[in-house]
């Protein structure tokens, strides 16, 4: 753990702060600690830590099947969203520099991870979406804003027929609307669409493409 500022540990039993890591053990109330146990509050008081620092140093990162290297690259990240494909994990950026190795040097079974500022889509207009049939805040894509420009210079009936903002889940909206499919793209896109929506990156994918294997599996069923 060296080389991390975190915040102050507790004894599990006294709430004391006093705790000696060398003597492993409450100088207040004389618990002694195991290894384990001293894991188990350096964890805690890092996740503690993380969230204290919430926007200011910690990153929220879209990967895929990163586990391997967190594991093996001694990375300290709390994984907070694990779907199918994509999963999302919060970091300080100072361990960030712990995935940012060479290419060479990087497992085929450590997956991948991406991060992203935000997107170019910051011109398109932002409207009421429905995605997995919660409302969200989203782009115009360029197609969609195209085909309405068209549309004027058409008579009615030769219109494109032009739908009404509602996808199944992110991944379709992503796909469909705004026509990303890199690992890097649907990040940025993301980064925005969680800023846009108050809410962290990880939330997005909770709440707009959750249950979508569950629906597939039922479908095959
Ligand atoms: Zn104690």
């Amino acid at each position: 753990m060296s080389g991390i500022k975190m915040s102050k540990i507790y004894c599990a039993k006294c709430e004391s702060d006093k705790i000696s890591l060398d003597q492993m053990k409450c100088l207040n109330c004389g618990s002694s600690f195991t290894d384990e146990d001293i894991q188990d509050l350096l964890t805690e008081a890092y996740e503690d830590h993380l969230r204290e620092q919430e926007g200011l140093n910690v990153v929220e990162i879209l990967a895929g099947g990163l586990d391997k290297a967190i594991e093996e690259l001694d990375v300290k990240a709390i994984k907070t969203f694990d779907g199918e494909k994509y999963q999302v994990w919060e970091l300080a950026k100072s361990e960030l520099k712990k995935l940012d190795i060479d290419e060479s040097k990087w497992k085929d079974e450590w997956g991948f991870w991406r991060t992203a500022e935000g997107s170019n889509m910051s011109g398109n207009p932002i409207r009421r979406y429905t995605i997995n049939n919660k409302h969200i805040k989203a782009y115009d894509g360029d197609r969609r804003l195209i085909n309405e420009e068209v549309n004027k210079t058409l008579p009615v009936d030769e219109r494109w027929d032009i739908d009404n903002r509602k996808y199944g889940h992110l991944l379709e909206y992503i796909s469909e609307e705004i026509g990303a499919s890199q690992p890097g793209n649907i990040c940025a896109i993301c980064v925005d669409l969680a800023k846009i929506n108050g809410i962290k990156m990880s939330a997005l994918f909770e709440k707009y493409n959750k249950n979508i294997m569950a629906k597939q599996g039922s479908g095959m069923s």
